[in-house]
């Protein structure tokens, strides 16, 4: 067992002895996506695992260990992390868990203070807490975002952004089903190996990989005459990609014969970047952050530039930049809401409208009033501009009825499906 060690404030750290020793628990969010931060951290000498489960003993285990006016998404993490160290028949000492710490104003930058008072409360006091951000939150000797490991992040990102894009405009219209799902896992096999690669390859973008991956989904036999209707997939980051967050909305709606439109996971990184930079301008800061907020931004938009100009080539739609999104929102919301996700979920409802998807389900968790905000609260003005957009707010409340949830989304797709018929255009 590695000695237990703590900062001048009390708090436990993640040494560097237990790097090689302990197992690093993720919470589950975006399945597309995070399984390839397993590899990265693997591969930079981490032992890490996704955690999977999603039965209602998660549930129980946040009600018991958090308030009960906490919003949905902290509380499933905390569930999660509990119920995962409960139910295994694992060393205890020798796990850690990492979770994101935005250093926003919501509670997204306190998770780590929420999980650490749960696992007070259950007895667990003894498992550190890795936090990762991009603020200079909370540091641990044992546990660094090196280059090498910020390239593969940012690769991982990439990567799940692209499949849950290509496995979205696929399947519902395979001609042999369960074909999407076979190559889905095809390629996962050698984007997994990717992680391995030496570490100067990170440096550079992967861009026969991705193009190997376009090309083999583009392969997949598709009837594109089949109508169907486009259902964007919007809100509050957990609640919009979790399948445990939204009772597996992606699967539902694509049960429902609709073709789901979840937009990119790097947006939100993006956004997040450019909050910090409209904060240093407005308030003050360091300006060697700003340029290097700035210097992201541009860095990965180059990127992504790549794969934009791949998808095009092999006939998929092609996801709209990070500055046209911004420009969308522009008399609707101000920049300076960048609470949750702020402005940029009223900038992906704009966007799914104008790319002709106008049916949209804006996902709330309980207990979250940036969101409220930013989606709920937008969707009337964002009405009154394109009277023929077919948008619900869902709310998801653990302790709700999912059947009250189905029958919102039940009448929007009937809504969907009766404008496909009449051919409406949107906008
Ligand atoms: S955005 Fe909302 S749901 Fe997400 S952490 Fe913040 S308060 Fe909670």
């Amino acid at each position: 067992m590695a000695t237990l060690k703590y900062d001048k404030d009390g708090r436990l750290l993640f040494t560097k002895e237990m790097k090689h020793d302990y197992k690093i628990l993720i919470p589950a969010m975006a399945p597309y996506h995070f399984e390839y931060f397993v590899h990265s951290l693997k591969s930079e000498g981490y032992d890490a695992e996704v955690i999977k489960t999603t039965d209602f003993d998660v549930i129980h285990e946040g009600m018991k260990y958090s308030h009960n006016d906490i919003c949905v998404p902290a509380m499933l993490v905390i569930g999660q992390f509990i119920d995962y160290i409960k139910r295994h028949n694992i060393d205890k000492h020798k796990i850690a868990v990492i979770i994101t710490q935005t250093g926003g104003g919501c509670r997204a930058s306190n998770y780590v203070s929420l999980i650490r008072k749960a696992f007070k409360k259950a007895n667990l006091e003894f498992i550190p807490i890795i936090s990762v951000n991009a603020v200079g939150l909370e540091k641990n000797p044992g546990f660094r975002v090196s280059l090498t490991l910020l390239m593969k992040l940012i690769t991982a990102l990439m990567m799940g952004d692209l499949l849950m894009q290509l496995y979205n405009e696929t399947a519902p219209y395979e001609k042999n089903k369960g074909e999407t799902e076979v190559v889905y896992q095809e390629v996962n096999t050698y984007l997994n190996a990717y992680f391995y690669k030496p570490a100067r390859r990170v440096f550079y973008h992967p861009k026969k990989l991705f193009e190997r991956v376009i090309k083999r989904f583009s392969q997949i036999d598709v009837d594109k005459r089949v109508k169907k209707p486009k259902v964007g997939i919007v809100g509050e980051i957990y609640v919009k990609y979790s399948p445990l967050g939204n009772n597996d909305l992606e699967k539902t709606l694509r049960n429902e014969g609709c073709e789901v439109i979840t937009p990119n996971i790097l947006d939100f990184f993006l956004y997040t970047f450019d909050s910090s930079i409209y904060d240093i301008e407005t308030y003050g800061g360091s300006t060697i952050s700003k340029y290097a907020y700035k210097f992201l931004i541009k860095f990965i938009e180059h990127r992504r530039n790549k794969v934009r100009k791949q998808l095009k080539k092999y006939g998929f739609n092609v996801f709209t930049t990070y500055k046209e999104l911004r420009k969308l929102s522009e008399g609707f919301i101000k920049k300076g809401m960048h609470v949750g996700e702020g402005w940029l979920l009223t900038a992906e409802m704009l966007e799914l409208i104008h790319s002709g998807a106008p049916n949209i389900i804006c996902t709330q968790p309980f207990g979250c009033l940036p969101n409220h905000i930013a989606g709920k609260g937008m969707i009337k003005k964002i009405k009154k501009a394109y009277p023929k957009s077919n948008i619900v707010p869902i709310d998801y409340d653990t302790s709700a009825t999912e059947i009250n949830q189905m029958n919102r989304i039940k009448l929007m797709i009937t809504n969907a499906k009766r404008n496909l018929t009449k051919g409406d255009k949107n906008v």
